[in-house]
């Protein structure tokens, strides 16, 4: 079966060429031209990706992607943004998006981003851990259903966030270096920032560690990445 990609796109030219091309790469796509048509489509369901341009009339990509996450965490979204500062893309991130990708783009280069995507959603779905509900302290996280129990409570988790999660899962009580978790969970090696994966990770301190500034499950390895101890060591984190 064909995936689905939603475009949202204002740009009537970009919008063109991102349907062509992902057409011809054998995908099945339909496009919106601004936020509240990508709204009604994306309700209507049935979709396996989401490209969204940040600056759209009306509802900006950012208040789109917002409302999408208040009802699922699942959906993968790629934003494209014109912007090139980081604070924007860390603005997309914290509403949800996954992956940004920055105007002018390679057209490969984003058809790389996508079948990454769908590759490592076949990673995420195959790979296995005893249970969906991964306990660790008095946390969980559900692969299944992106949900986690974390300090504040019960809360939806990205399809990133839970990825990462995951790996980290599979690789508990190792170092993993930043360059693993991107491959693994994005799918390709030479990716603009490393920055990216920290943006996750103080994410996910938020949601599990009652003091993100003093870890007890995610740890820094400063200079190599990240070591996640399931059984929580507080000060035992290795700053080399
Ligand atoms: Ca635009």
């Amino acid at each position: 079966m064909k995936r689905r990609i939603l475009i949202v796109e204002d740009e009537e030219h970009i919008a063109d060429g991102l349907n062509l091309n992902l057409e011809m790469a054998g995908y099945e796509t339909v496009v919106a031209g601004d936020g509240q048509t990508a709204l009604e489509l994306w309700s209507q369901g049935g979709f396996d990706l989401i490209l969204l341009d940040i600056m759209l009339p009306g509802k900006d990509g950012l208040e789109v992607c917002r409302t999408i996450r208040k009802e699922s965490g699942r959906i993968p979204i790629l934003f494209l943004t014109a912007r090139d500062r980081d604070d924007d893309r860390v603005a997309g991130l914290l509403a949800g998006g996954d992956d940004y990708l920055t105007k002018p783009f390679n057209l490969q280069e984003l058809l790389l981003r996508v079948a990454a995507i769908f590759r490592r959603q076949t990673w995420y779905s195959a790979s296995e851990l005893p249970e969906t509900r991964y306990q660790f302290g008095d946390y969980w996280v559900d692969f299944a259903s992106y949900q986690a129990l974390g300090v504040t409570g019960e809360i939806g988790l990205s399809q990133k966030e839970c990825m990462i999660m995951k790996f980290l899962a599979e690789h508990a009580n190792e170092v993993v270096p930043r360059d693993m978790i991107l491959d693994a969970v994005w799918g390709y090696n030479v990716y603009p920032s490393n920055r990216t994966v920290d943006n996750f990770v103080a994410r996910l301190r938020k949601i599990f560690e009652t003091d993100p500034s003093h870890p007890k499950y995610i740890h820094t390895i400063r200079g190599v990445g990240y070591k996640f101890t399931p059984s929580g060591e507080s000060g035992t984190s290795i700053e080399l």
